[in-house]
């Protein structure tokens, strides 16, 4: 007669039991359960034994040891191996062939206001923990239930004979899960408690908006690669610091030069590499008073990244390669700026940052080795996306294939520079992206746009704005005493952009800030200054659907582009390319980012 069969049933949930109980002993299954368990299957009217039964071995430690015995765990662990039955015969223990258990609340309890760690502590399963991941360990023999909504099927399965392998198999997941789930739970409450502040978790004040919260950042294990030197980062400034960093660090890598980034809302609003800069630059980015900026390249990058859309980098989070140097905190210092990542800060650089907004400006330190995971987790809606990371590697030795015109020699290192600080400006950019950069930098990001021609206008009107700024009108705008930084370079915007009233309060507005106020560019003047705009290298985050983007690149100065194949209309893009004398460059790798 083959031996009867044996649950073993530990539930702190206890739905569903009885119906359990019923079934396992409508089917001649010994059940053994724990205490609470046992004590209502018995009060019910049910056949049951203590565990005690076969550990012999009374529960201890007020329930912290229940079922914690070779006698259970190599019941459920054993094989179908001759010697795992030898083991068994010697100790005299019994195969158990179905565990069906559910854990202490432990989310439960540490949502409560005020839970303190013992009473989190005492929540903590070990026992039902060990139950689950020996079964589930186990599964191609034993059948695991952690869920009570499991039990229906499972008993349907186990009046018609046996538990399948499909069964066993799906039931042994959820338990994994089950158990990833909880220590996951338990994790997270230590990290918060135990972690120390600033090291492993940080508390965030909430998440984009002020109704998240809670909202955190952290790494499970380890050390987060940054330290926060002054201030409190919010949501957005990491996801803006993180990457930006990334944008900063591969730039350095591919060009060789100190880099830097200005971002805002998780799109780069400038990047760039550093590169001298004239006088007029010096004066067309706001930095013609700076002492030491042209011994200090990285002075340079963020003056040039800064000043490539001074009115979208107005509270920026900034990224800069190299170590700080005072500068660069000088140009910092004097814009309205959320905070700054770079992998350090000379003392005086430091000192001059932590007196920026009264003490509040956000200054981080990463970890500039410090290399992530090669596969990348988020949630989005309650579901788990994944994916590997964006690694892609981009150079100026990735833009040598030139596809039209056929007879192109090889491309200028300065165009091989400016595709490669484009394309990186747009592997970091929301998508839909095309960036136009020239001299080393952005100087126009169309981001976030769903259509292709959008980005490529936007990020046109942008470049030209920043070409328009360079116009002897704009350079020779003679200010109103005490007029502002932010306040100028709306001015500047206004004036450049064509779109400025000619009369009514937005004129007046506009005219208060000038000690003579500067004329308005006719259309004629836009369009002489702008066709004066030239040598652009343009890169696109995926191919170009159809040709008016290529008449739109070129209106504003693109020589050179790099964008992946792969429309319908790849052979038009490459004609009207060369009809316009711009060099196509190949770019096989879409740089979508979202
Ligand atoms: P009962 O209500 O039967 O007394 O306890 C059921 C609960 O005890 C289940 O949630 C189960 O996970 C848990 N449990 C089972 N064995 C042990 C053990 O040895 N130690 C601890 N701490 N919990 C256990």
């Amino acid at each position: 007669m083959p031996s009867r069969k044996i649950a073993i049933v530990s539930v702190y949930d206890k739905t569903g039991l009885l119906d359990l109980a019923k079934g396992l002993n409508q089917q001649n299954v010994r059940i053994l359960a724990s205490g609470g368990t046992a004590k209502l299957i018995r009060e019910s009217g049910f056949p049951v034994e203590d565990v005690s039964a076969i550990t012999n071995a009374p529960e201890m430690l007020a329930g912290r040891v229940k079922t914690l015995h070779p006698a259970v765990h190599a019941g459920i662990l054993a094989r179908d191996l001759a010697s795992d039955e030898k083991d068994l015969a010697e100790q005299n223990i019994n195969k158990v062939d179905y565990v069906i258990c559910n854990l202490y609340p432990f989310k439960d309890t540490v949502a409560k206001v005020n839970v303190t760690i013992p009473e989190a502590v005492e929540e903590i399963d070990i026992g039902g923990v060990t139950l689950i991941r020996a079964a589930a360990k186990n599964h191609s023999r034993v059948t695991i239930l952690s869920d009570p909504n499991d039990y229906a099927e499972f008993l349907k399965e186990l009046d018609a004979g046996e538990i399948t392998e499909a069964s066993r198999k799906r039931y042994a997941l959820k338990a994994f899960e089950h158990t990833a789930d909880y220590d996951t739970a338990i994790s997270d409450f230590f990290r918060k408690r135990y972690a120390g502040e600033g090291k492993q978790y940080i508390g965030l004040r909430y998440g984009a908006n002020p109704h998240q919260k809670p909202a955190a950042a952290f790494v499970s294990g380890g050390d987060l690669p940054f330290k926060v030197l002054c201030g409190s980062p919010g949501y957005i400034n990491l996801l803006d610091a993180l990457n930006a960093w990334p944008l900063v660090r591969e730039l350095k890598r591919a060009l060789g030069l100190p880099a830097a980034a200005s971002f805002k809302h998780v799109s780069p609003a400038g990047a760039a590499i550093g590169i001298p800069l004239t006088d007029e630059e010096k004066k067309v980015y706001f930095v013609n008073d700076i002492e030491g900026i042209d011994s200090s390249p990285l002075a340079q990058a963020y003056a040039r990244a800064r000043g490539a859309d001074r009115m979208s980098s107005f509270g920026d989070m900034i990224a800069l390669s190299d170590k700080v140097d005072v500068p660069t905190a000088s140009i910092i210092s004097k814009e309205v700026s959320d905070g700054v990542i770079a992998p350090s800060y000379e003392p005086a650089a430091l000192e001059i940052l932590k007196k920026k907004k009264g003490g509040k400006y956000l200054v981080l330190q990463i970890e500039p080795y410090w290399d992530p995971s090669k596969v990348e987790t988020r949630s989005v809606y309650g579901i788990t996306l994944q994916q590997h990371r964006n690694d892609a590697r981009i150079a100026p030795d990735i833009f040598e294939t030139v596809i039209t015109p056929k007879d192109a020699g090889p491309l200028p290192v300065d165009a091989l520079r400016d595709l490669t600080v484009a394309t990186l400006a747009v592997k970091y950019t929301q998508s839909n992206s095309v960036c136009y950069a020239s001299r080393g930098q952005v100087i126009g990001l169309g981001a976030g746009q769903q259509s292709r021609i959008h980005c490529t206008r936007l990020a046109g009107d942008k470049a030209d704005n920043w070409w328009l700024r360079f116009h002897p009108r704009v350079l020779g705008i003679k200010w109103k005493k005490g007029t502002k930084r932010p306040d100028k370079s709306n001015a500047i915007d206004l004036l450049v952009s064509g779109e400025l009233p000619k009369f009514g309060p937005e004129r007046e507005a506009f005219e208060a800030v000038f000690e003579e106020v500067p004329q308005a560019f006719s259309e004629e003047e836009r369009s002489e200054w702008l066709g004066k705009l030239d040598n652009v290298a343009v890169s696109s985050d995926a191919f170009f659907p159809f040709i008016d983007n290529v008449f739109r690149a070129s209106r504003s100065g693109a020589k050179y582009i790099a964008a992946p194949g792969g429309s319908q209309n790849d052979s038009a893009v490459f004609a009207t390319a060369e009809k316009l004398g711009i060099t196509f460059v190949e770019q096989n790798i879409r740089l979508f980012h979202h």
